[in-house]
């Protein structure tokens, strides 16, 4: 018998967390670093990186294995105490069907997509965005909705930015509803506060002159339980020429009158109850529907119908140019990454529902309530509103701290509400056994299920709504589950290819660090539970805030925003703050030209005028015109804002100077943390010269893209700006960004896995990986392709810029023919003309095997044979697989009358040929679906032509 020798080096722990997360084995390491001729790792990145911006100490945290990752996870959930919370202020307890909890939320094909920005690989979630869409349109009776925001309150606060852009009213000033959520109350004031507007709290009936504002919101039903008909105030409004805001919930739709049809402008509101976990706080969709008019005026990503080259439907991101990337600082918002994972989850459930099963997920908890208020009442409680959806407030009197213990001891929390009163929030998800528990806490007897019904009767709904087929046909589980299946498998995600999106980072979403975004510890909390009920919770911030603070070298961390747009926003907000509380009043920014749309987006949100610095040839900020402009802006210098390594990938050694020159003036550095995959682990942001920075971990720290959000973009200050943080009502500040206290918790412990696996060496060695295979990637196209800009020794940092300009001289290829190419070749194209037009951004980062960045190789260096086909005439100038790309199953068969092969058509290198990722659709026509804007599901005709 031969005896095995076991040789313990190979996979020790450490060794293990890398070789799972990190794609280049050693030994490719070794070959790539052969083609780079590099003497070692190290030695390359002591090439790239400049020798006085690294950091002194290494991060010193140890690694740990998966199953200790997951024994760590597992005690601090334990010490997150789940009891049902009827706490309600926006957050309800919510059945995720479990169909949809799998083959969704966990679902890698769903929540490893990127953003639809390449139409023809993202049918499927397009879809189901429409889809979502439509519903919002339907439920709240207004023409067009968009594909999600971040959260309700951020919502609110873009409502009221829409209503004062879109309105006619020159007034000044924005009326809240005192029924809005606190939190919602206090986001719209930090909204409003930098830019001159005042925010008027009251009561609508009472307190509004219409004349006096440019727009109103009121909150439908109120938080406290009050569904008020607001037509007629509605009305008055119109009158002066005012917009209005219903801010309203989508279950509470499915029996009440809809905004729209009481002359609503604008509805905005939370889809979380629509299957979404609560999570602590999130993340959920948020959503925004609007009158037809305001369409163009609208803030985030509005899905809409266009057809491909054949002629057929296909779905795209429509009115792109009203974004952030396109007008900057004139841009309707900042808003990039939102919410469509949770989108497409709140969409599947009505899909899977129907609206016939929503209306009667609706009365239920109706009549839970009903049952409440009757049992309480009984024994002498008063119980307002008379009449209610969900929603009810109870006098108790002096005794109320006894009450909400006796709740809690009953495993229920309640809400406080004034002093003396206790609000109670019925769900879908609450069971009897908890009814009757909670009418014994009050010394009540339940007395059962009722049919009676406590709904204002002249705003019972009498409009239909959800009545397209597709929330009438996949009622049965099996028709669910390959409807989301069909749909998933239309679209490219990383469970498929590499997505080398440059300033994106789409790294791997280990399993492991997924599995717990599941556990009803993290995702049954609600964000306003007793704190001692989030005591892991506590426990998990406060060492991932230590390990960011470590990474970044700075000395506070919020957690507050959604996403890096409002990191930007709530770190220009804090920098305002400071500046403020010195007595200083500073307006300017300067951004360079190269800088990501939302960064002049943001300065604008808060009131900053932006002032644009040029960049060199070489893609570096011109520090002469840095100069110049801040000399000129002098005490005004507010703040700066740059993106590290440049939004070139280039590692520039002029960002002290940068730094230095803005503190000189008074102002303080905001460093855009997008490129932080070239850092950790090398160089500080809070070490050369900067103030404060977004990260965001949904690209460096691991947190799934979602195909288009979930995101979280906590900042990061150093000590003199941590008192000018955002607050938050819960605890009783004010200045929030978004509604709940940690932005979206439950997505927290993905990135502090992915920290705790890695430990500090790890985390330093994938940042070198991903420089490494950047690198790779130029030195192997270079000839091939120009590679634009490098750093002073010829290399680039975590990404590269290729040149596909000079393909459309000399053979009239496009970018965008080489992006839809590489479709057929089985990719996600780079990010695409930006920050260039014309050129590819390519970020492989440290998780992609080599074998994937050959295959990559090998369809980029096909490409550009193919150009050269053109160029010498072996090609078809317009008839080429080049122009025609992408192609489809349809390509195979039927006539054939093209100059090339469909077996070049379909299979070139790359392409798999058993495993071939096939397009739906074939090039999607962006022009037409602008020209004939359909925002929501087509009608049954076109469904019944397309299959004929
Ligand atoms: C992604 C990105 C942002 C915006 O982040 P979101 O989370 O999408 O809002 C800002 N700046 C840069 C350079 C980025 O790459």
């Amino acid at each position: 018998m031969r005896v095995m020798r076991y040789t313990p080096t190979d996979y020790a722990p450490y060794d293990f967390a890398n070789r799972r997360h990190i794609g280049p084995s050693p030994a490719e390491m070794e070959e790539m670093l052969g083609v780079l001729g590099a003497e070692s790792l190290d030695a390359l990145i002591a090439d790239v990186v400049p020798a006085d911006l690294r950091q002194g100490e290494e991060l010193d945290w140890a690694p740990i294995s998966e199953q200790e990752a997951l024994k760590r996870l597992r005690a601090v959930a334990d010490k997150n105490t789940v009891l049902t919370s009827l706490i309600g202020q926006g957050y309800h307890g919510t059945v995720t069907p479990p169909v949809i909890q799998r083959n969704i939320f966990e679902n890698p094909a769903w929540y490893t997509a990127y953003t639809p920005y390449q139409p023809e690989i993202s049918q499927g979630r397009l879809e189901a965005l429409l889809n979502y869409q439509t519903m919002i349109a339907d439920l709240t009776g207004l023409e067009i909705a968009n594909a999600s925001l971040l959260d309700e309150a951020t919502a609110a606060a873009e409502a009221m930015a829409l209503a004062q852009r879109a309105g006619k009213s020159k007034a000044t000033a924005f009326f809240v509803d005192h029924h809005c959520h606190p939190q919602t109350i206090d986001v719209i004031r930090t909204r409003a506060e930098p830019l001159g507007w005042d925010v008027i709290v009251g009561d609508p009936f009472a307190d509004l002159d219409p004349e006096a504002v440019f727009g109103a919101i009121f909150q439908y039903p109120g938080t406290y339980g009050h569904c008020h008909d607001f037509s007629e105030v509605i009305a008055k409004l119109h009158d002066a020429k005012a917009l209005a805001v219903v801010a309203a919930d989508p279950l509470a739709l499915c029996l009440l009158k809809s905004p729209g049809e009481m002359g609503a402008d604008i509805a905005i509101g939370n889809t979380q109850r629509f299957g979404v976990p609560l999570g602590a706080g999130g993340p959920h969709a948020a959503y925004m529907a609007c009158r037809d008019a305001y369409k163009r005026s609208m803030p985030g990503r509005i899905v809409g119908v266009s057809v491909d080259a054949r002629g057929n439907r296909a779905y795209r991101l429509a009115l792109q140019t009203r974004e952030q990337h396109i007008r900057r600082e004139k841009a309707t918002s900042n808003v990039c990454t939102a919410q469509a994972l949770l989108a497409v989850m709140a969409s599947m459930y009505a899909v899977f529902h129907g609206p016939a099963g929503l209306r009667a997920i609706a009365q239920r908890v109706h009549q839970k309530a009903v049952r409440v208020a009757d049992a309480l009442e009984a024994v002498g409680y008063t119980v307002e509103p008379g009449t209610f959806f969900d929603t009810i407030t109870v006098e108790v009197g002096a005794p109320r701290e006894a009450v909400m213990r006796a709740a809690v001891e009953a495993g229920l929390n309640l809400r406080r509400v004034g002093e003396t009163k206790i609000g109670i929030a019925l769900d879908e998800a609450v069971w009897p056994e908890e009814i009757a528990r909670l009418i014994a806490v009050f010394g009540g007897v339940d007395g059962g299920e009722t049919d009676a019904y406590r709904l204002p009767e002249a705003l019972i709904r009498q409009s239909e709504y959800l009545t397209h087929p597709i929330f009438h046909q996949n009622r049965a589980e099996a028709e669910m589950t390959r409807y989301m299946r069909r749909l998933a498998d239309r679209d490219l995600a990383l469970d498929r290819a590499m997505i080398p999106l440059g300033s994106c980072t789409m790294k791997l979403n280990a399993t492991v660090e997924m599995m717990p975004v599941s556990w009803p510890e993290f995702s049954a909390i609600h964000p306003f539970a007793p704190a001692d009920q989030r005591a892991g919770y506590a426990e998990l911030i406060e060492d991932l805030n230590a390990k960011l603070c470590a990474i970044t070298g700075y000395d506070a961390i919020s957690m507050q925003p959604n996403s890096g747009a409002q990191g930007e926003y709530a770190g220009l907000l804090t920098i305002r703050a400071y500046h403020k509380a010195r007595g200083e009043e500073r307006d300017i920014c300067l951004i360079p030209v190269n800088a990501h749309g939302t960064n002049p987006a943001s300065a604008q949100m808060v009131g900053l005028k932006v002032v644009v610095v040029k960049c060199t040839e070489r893609g570096d900020i011109d520090l002469d015109d840095f100069r110049a402009k801040a000399e000129e802006a002098g005490d005004r210098l507010a703040a700066c804002m740059i993106t590290y390594p440049s939004t070139h990938g280039v590692f520039e050694e002029t960002v002290r100077e940068v730094c230095e020159i803005t503190h000189a003036h008074g102002g303080q550095v905001y460093l855009d943390g997008a490129n932080l995959n070239a850092m950790v682990g090398l160089v500080k942001p809070g070490e050369i010269g900067a103030d404060v920075s977004h990260l965001n971990l949904h690209k460096t720290f691991c947190i799934p893209h979602g195909g288009g959000g979930p995101g979280m973009g906590p900042i990061g200050v150093k000590a003199h700006l941590a008192e000018h943080l955002p607050g938050h009502v819960s605890e009783g500040g004010s200045g929030a960004v978004s509604a709940a206290t940690f932005g979206s918790p439950s997505l927290l412990p993905i990135s502090w896995a992915y920290c705790l696996m890695m430990g500090g060496a790890g985390l330093t060695q994938a940042t070198k990986v991903a420089i490494l295979s950047a690198n790779y990637i130029a030195k192997r196209l270079e000839g091939a392709f120009d590679v634009l800009y490098r750093g002073s020794s010829g290399h680039v940092a975590h990404e590269c810029i290729i040149d596909t300009r000079p393909l459309k001289e000399s053979a009239g290829v496009t970018v965008d023919d080489v992006a839809k190419r590489l479709i057929d070749n089985g990719f996600h194209a780079p990010t695409m003309s930006w920050p260039v037009a014309g050129t590819l951004m390519i970020e492989p980062t440290e998780s992609e095997p080599k074998a994937e960045l050959d295959r990559f190789i090998a369809a980029m260096l096909s490409i550009r044979e193919e150009a050269r086909a053109i160029e010498d005439g072996t090609l078809d100038r317009e008839n080429n697989p080049l122009a025609h790309a992408p192609h489809t199953m349809e390509d195979l068969v039927g006539d054939w009358d093209r100059p090339y092969s469909r077996e070049q058509a379909c299979f070139p290198p790359g392409a798999f040929r058993v495993d071939k990722y096939w397009a739906p659709v074939n090039r999607v026509d962006n022009a037409y679906g602008d020209r004939n804007l359909v925002c929501s599901c087509p009608p049954l005709e076109e469904y019944l032509e397309a299959a004929e």
